[in-house]
């Protein structure tokens, strides 16, 4: 049985030789469930695609704070995982330079920029501080302007590299902070580093697309691009009962010259794996294939996970892996990002195992010996079971359904829609960019 009537295009052509529902880490699904992934994109156990992976020096050392859910730790924890699996023997290993204040301001307002460059935790609250949404939420902490630089670099160097043609795939976990504005913080993010790595990505590439798998409304990103035709945003989220940000209803279809460029997939409480996977394939699938961008940004927000410490689904991480893993089936130039996730362990465990199916890696589900080990006790495994079923499951197949027939029927006006022509591009910050490439970022040890 093939949940919400997904078919492979039979125009998209992936190796079927090992399919998701061979998987090891699927013992506990039902039957129904496994038809879904037959069709599942494969990664060739040894990929030829080169990976570039950003590591921003010291980013996991940054704290928002005691009591703050959002833990930069999680970073370290991620790659310490990484290295553990020996995934940076697969991947060129990159410490990116941090970006600088004009690289921010390429999509911040100069005045939210010089705010959050100079106040520090001593700072005396004044208006500035509810102008720019400074309040529990979003903290000032020590070195919080320093994290925003270090994090934004990374996801720049890796967007020039993709754009350069040198790198099919670029990860950085780091990055991810979907719900930066403009001029605002908002939802423990501050500088949004996805939207200035797009805009990069703007300067070469004719259309880019961005799919957000936070459980969170990607709404810093699709209220940057919502006049464009250029970006197509599609965000996956939990949607209703004033969950945070309160955005990204279906009828969220963009403005202007944007409209119809922007789709939203607002889902309830308890969503599962058979039914999350099925209507992603589904609506990516159409997109890619009625859009067809030159490059695509995906931010894989671990809070969609099961057992998250803000989050209400049932994701598990093999479920999570295979979102990633059929976006980078489709071999275009793919920029991997990170995003929400609160219950670190299961952070780190989702992105160390997305890793290896971005590098085409089988790595065991024991997992390594770190000076971490005790984050991951009692079961040190990597595919922990993740309290499937702990919320129950408000999404109905008919209201699953009843959102993909709107979706298609919102793809149906891409068809119409004027061919999008290269515009001319605007001249580069620094100029010579791919130099600064070479020299700005520097090789990390193995
Ligand atoms: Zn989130």
């Amino acid at each position: 049985m093939v949940v919400l009537d997904y078919q492979p295009s039979p125009s998209l052509h992936r190796p079927q030789s090992e399919t998701f529902s061979d998987s090891p880490f699927w013992d506990n699904s039902p039957a129904s469930t496994l038809a879904l992934f037959e069709d599942a994109p494969n990664v060739q156990a040894h990929s030829r695609e080169k990976i570039s992976y950003y590591f921003p020096k010291g980013v996991g050392e940054y704290h928002y704070g005691m009591l703050h859910p959002m833990k930069p730790a999680r970073l370290t924890l991620t790659n310490r995982l990484v290295l553990g699996y020996g995934l940076h023997e697969k991947m060129e290993c990159y410490t990116p330079r941090s970006a600088t204040r004009e690289e921010l301001e390429e999509f911040h307002d100069q005045e939210y920029v010089e705010f959050l460059s100079t106040v520090t935790p001593s700072t005396v609250p004044n208006a500035s501080f509810s102008r720019f949404n400074f309040a529990d939420d979003c903290p000032i902490f020590e070195g919080m302007y320093d994290f925003c630089r270090s994090y934004t670099g990374a996801s720049l160097a890796a967007a020039r590299k993709l754009a350069s043609g040198t790198t099919d795939i670029a990860i950085n976990w780091s990055g991810g902070l979907h719900h930066g504005k403009k001029g605002e913080a908002s939802g423990f993010c501050y500088i949004n580093d996805i939207v200035i790595a797009i805009l990069q990505l703007l300067r070469y590439h004719a259309r880019v697309l961005y799919i957000d798998i936070d459980i969170h409304h990607g709404d810093g990103v699709q209220e940057a691009f919502y006049n464009s035709n250029r970006v197509m945003t599609v965000s996956f989220h939990k949607y209703g009962n004033d969950f945070f940000p309160c955005t990204g209803a279906l009828s969220e279809v963009g403005m202007g010259l944007g409209k119809h460029f922007c789709l939203n997939v607002p889902l309830q409480d308890g969503i599962d794996d058979a039914g999350y996977v099925g209507l992603f394939k589904s609506v990516m699938e159409r997109t890619i294939e009625t859009f067809r961008p030159a490059s695509i940004v995906l931010q894989c927000g671990a809070d969609s996970l099961g057992l998250d410490r803000l989050g209400c689904f049932n994701l598990s991480i093999a479920a999570h892996g295979e979102c990633v893993r059929f976006i980078k089936s489709f071999g275009l130039p793919l920029l991997v990002l990170g995003g929400g996730g609160y219950t670190i362990r299961n952070v780190a465990r989702c992105w160390a195992y997305e890793t290896s199916v971005l590098t085409g890696t089988t790595i065991p589900d024991a997992l390594p010996s770190t000076p971490y080990d005790d984050f991951f006790q009692p079961s040190r495994r990597l595919h922990e079971t993740l309290g499937a079923g702990r919320v129950e499951n408000q999404n109905t197949k008919a209201s699953l359904e009843k959102i993909r027939v709107k979706i298609m029927e919102e793809l149906r006006y891409l068809h119409g829609a004027p061919s999008v022509q290269m515009q001319e591009l605007p001249p580069d910050l620094a100029g010579g960019w791919l130099e600064e490439d070479k020299v700005g970022d520097e090789r990390a040890d193995k």
